[in-house]
């Protein structure tokens, strides 16, 4: 069964047509290397998928399995999708002024609890929990009471979207450019936190543009996503080849 079907996927953004007929298949367990050149449509897929109101989809359909059955992920809003298990990592963490981290986190996961029908999470049990999780992405303790991403470096606002993703435990996370602009040892800490996501009910779509992060996670498949379509697939290997070769020899 899948768990995403992207099929002939058309969108605009202020008139202007973005993605040209995307197709893309997503299987549990599966991660998904997204690739292509700047101003492809790379984040444009991936805020549609997490539902960004200003995409406006023109065509094509994408269907989402939910308990089961696929459903049209177009009908639901943004936040229903995020408590049916979608994670959108931003290639541009959006800073929250007034909400620490702390709460930001707390109320998501006990949104998505409450979603399920299960009960809510003390502030006590949560910071147990979240404590667990902020070593496997190397924070302090101090970044729980900043407002989230305020005054962040850029390395650390995307290890702060791992920290949310390690914490909401998505079922389909994107990724997009997570990698970018940061050190050595912060990617190996993003890339540990992805691979402990992984698991067979659970699926990555990674936007990067470097081989490098595909060093430390092994895709499945590797795409190349160019003038508003998957172009290219391949495994592991493609990664390699696009490092050479670049993507002229494709578009
Ligand atoms: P990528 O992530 O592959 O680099 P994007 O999806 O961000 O590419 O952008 C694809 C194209 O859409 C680019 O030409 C970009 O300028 C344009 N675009 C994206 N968002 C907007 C917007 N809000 N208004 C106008 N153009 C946009
Ligand atoms: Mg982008």
């Amino acid at each position: 069964m899948n768990m995403l079907e992207v099929k002939n996927l058309k969108a605009k953004v202020d008139e202007k047509e973005i993605l040209k007929g995307l197709n893309l298949t997503v299987k549990p367990g599966e991660v998904h290397a997204i690739m292509g050149p700047n101003g492809a449509g790379k984040s444009t897929l991936s805020k549609i998928l997490a539902g960004h109101p200003a995409y406006e989809v023109t065509a094509g359909e994408i269907k989402y399995d939910i308990n089961f059955s696929m459903q049209n992920l177009l009908e639901l809003t943004p936040d229903v999708r995020a408590k049916e298990g979608i994670f959108l990592g931003f290639q541009y963490p959006v800073e929250v002024p007034g909400v620490s981290n702390f709460t930001f986190l707390h109320t998501a996961f006990n949104s998505i609890l409450e979603h399920q029908g299960s009960e809510a999470m003390s502030e006590g049990d949560f910071r147990e929990f979240l404590y667990q999780k902020m070593k496997l992405v190397s924070m302090k303790p101090e970044y729980l009471e900043r407002p989230v991403n305020v005054g962040f470096s850029g390395g650390e606002k995307k290890r702060n979207e791992i920290l949310q993703m390690a914490v909401l435990s998505p079922r389909l996370a994107l990724l997009d450019e997570t990698d970018s602009g940061l050190d050595i040892d912060a990617l190996r800490i993003v890339a540990e936190g992805v691979n402990k996501l992984r698991s067979k009910d659970k699926a990555i779509i990674l936007v990067t543009h470097y081989q490098r992060l595909l060093d430390y996670i092994k895709p499945d498949f590797v795409h190349v996503l160019a003038d508003g379509k998957i172009v290219q697939t391949g495994d592991a290997s493609l990664a390699l080849e696009l490092e050479k070769k670049g993507y002229d020899w494709l578009v």
